[in-house]
């Protein structure tokens, strides 16, 4: 599947996933980085982007080199 920058901006640029309860969260990281957003289920203001590259810890291996690959395209 093809990926577009500005889809991917699009739909994944203002979410961000609690890093609790992995609860998804559109918000504006200026307010995100500023502890302004917490969770809405949790109330954490543990929040990453959801958009970040890859899950490093699970079986990234595989998957990391298949994305690599799709980004040298
Ligand atoms: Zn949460």
């Amino acid at each position: 599947m093809a990926r577009h920058k500005e889809a991917d901006k699009r739909l994944f640029g203002n979410v961000f996933v609690c890093k609790v309860c992995k609860a998804k969260r559109k918000a504006d990281p200026h307010k995100v980085k500023s502890d302004k957003v917490k969770c809405r289920k949790c109330n954490a203001k543990k929040l990453r982007p959801k958009n970040r590259e890859i899950r490093t810890s699970t079986g990234a291996g595989a998957a990391a080199a298949a994305t690599k690959d799709k980004k040298k395209k």
